[in-house]
C-alpha cells in the first residue's frame, strides 16, 4: 500500500533540533502512525538558519500579526522566519503532503493558542506559530493537527479517519475524471460521512443526485470540499448509535426478536459510554456476513483501515 506523505515538526520524530538541543519524541507518531505514513520532517527554526542550541523565542505584540523575538537578547527574528517560511512552503508543494502534524505551543509551529506576550510581558494564548500560520495560508485545504490534540482519543480517531479517507479520495483522483468514480466512492463512504455529520450526509446525497447537471470538474471540487468539511467534524456516541441503528434497519426483517433486542441493548450500552464502538460494530459485522447484506458489506464504516479499527477501542 502506497504511504501517505505527512509533514511533521522534526522534534516530534526525536530529532534533536529544539533550542536546548533536545527533542519531543512522540511514540504514537513514530511507532504506530509511522507504520502507515511517510514523514516529511521540517524544523522551521533550524531550516531558517538558527543553530542548535539557540536562544529561546516567543511571540509578542498583536496576536493576529505578532513578532518572533528571542527571550534574552530581544532580537527580532520575524523577517528571517517569514522570508524562509514563504520559500519553504513553496518547496513543500513537491512533497505531495496530505496533512501536517505540528508541535503544539511553539512560537514557530503551534497551530492554536500559542502564547503571545503584550508590552507588559503578560501572555495571552491566542497566537499561531509563525511558520504554521504561513503554512496554513498556503495550503488552506490540508488537514493540520498538533501532537497535543492527538493525545485525545476522539480527536486522534477523527484525524486518522480523515487521512485514510483522503488517501482513498486521492486514489479516485488518480483515475479519469468521471462522475461514476465519485458515486462509487460516495456509496462506500455514506455511513462514515453520516457518523461525522448528518447535515453533510444529506447535502452530499443531493449533490451526487444532481451530478449530471454539473461538469465533472465542478462536481469533483464541490464534493471534495464537502467531504473534507464533513470529516473534520467529530463523531460522537450519539451520532454513531444513530448510524448503528440505521444499519440494523437493513436486516431487521431477518433478525429474530431476541437478537434484535440484544443488538439494541449493545448499541445503547455503547451510546451511554460503557463499551467502545468496536463492540456493536463487531456484532453488526457478524450479521452483515450472516445475512450477506450487499450494501453494508461495502461500507468503509464497517471495514476501515486496520489502524482506524484499532482506534475504535476507546470509551
Ligand atoms: S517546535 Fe518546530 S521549530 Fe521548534 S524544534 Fe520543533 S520543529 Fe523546530
Amino acid at each position: 500500500m502506497e504511504k501517505i506523505n505527512l509533514g511533521i515538526s522534526s522534534c516530534l520524530l526525536g530529532e534533536t533540533v529544539r533550542y536546548d538541543g533536545g527533542h519531543k519524541l512522540d511514540r504514537f507518531l513514530t511507532d504506530t502512525l509511522g507504520q502507515y505514513v511517510q514523514y516529511v520532517p521540517v524544523c522551521p527554526e533550524v531550516e531558517c538558519g538558527l543553530g542548535v542550541p539557540r536562544e529561546s523565542m516567543h511571540l509578542e505584540g498583536n496576536p493576529d500579526s505578532p513578532r518572533l523575538v528571542t527571550t534574552r537578547t530581544i532580537q527580532d527574528m520575524t523577517d528571517l522566519m517569514v522570508r524562509w517560511a514563504r520559500k519553504g512552503v513553496v518547496g513543500l508543494e513537491k512533497e505531495d503532503l496530505w496533512c501536517f502534524i505540528f508541535k503544539s505551543d511553539s512560537p514557530s509551529c503551534g497551530i492554536e493558542r500559542v502564547k503571545v506576550y503584550n508590552e507588559k510581558g503578560m501572555p495571552i494564548e491566542k497566537g499561531i506559530g509563525m511558520f504554521a500560520r504561513i503554512f496554513m495560508e498556503h495550503f488552506p485545504l490540508l488537514p493540520v493537527e498538533d501532537e497535543g490534540r492527538l493525545h485525545d482519543p476522539g480527536l486522534r480517531e477523527n484525524f486518522i479517519e480523515r487521512i485514510f479517507a483522503l488517501k482513498r479520495w486521492r486514489e479516485v483522483l488518480t483515475r479519469k475524471e468521471n462522475r461514476g468514480n465519485i458515486v462509487d466512492f460516495h456509496t462506500k463512504h455514506k455511513l462514515l460521512i453520516l457518523s461525522h455529520s448528518p447535515k453533510h450526509y444529506r447535502t452530499m446525497g443531493k449533490l451526487v443526485a444532481r451530478a449530471k447537471e454539473l461538469s465533472p470538474r465542478e462536481f469533483y471540487q464541490q464534493y471534495q470540499t464537502l467531504l473534507m468539511a464533513s470529516l473534520y467534524l467529530k463523531t460522537s456516541p450519539k451520532k454513531n448509535a444513530n448510524v448503528l441503528q440505521h444499519m440494523m434497519g437493513y436486516f431487521k426483517e431477518q433478525l429474530p426478536a431476541d437478537a434484535k433486542k440484544e443488538l439494541l441493548e449493545v448499541i445503547e450500552v455503547y451510546r451511554k459510554g460503557y463499551t467502545p464502538l468496536i463492540v456493536p460494530i463487531t456484532l453488526i459485522q457478524h450479521y452483515v456476513r450472516k445475512y450477506d447484506q450487499p450494501y453494508l458489506k461495502k461500507q468503509i464504516y464497517l471495514t476501515p483501515h486496520s489502524l482506524e479499527l484499532q482506534l475504535r477501542n476507546h470509551v
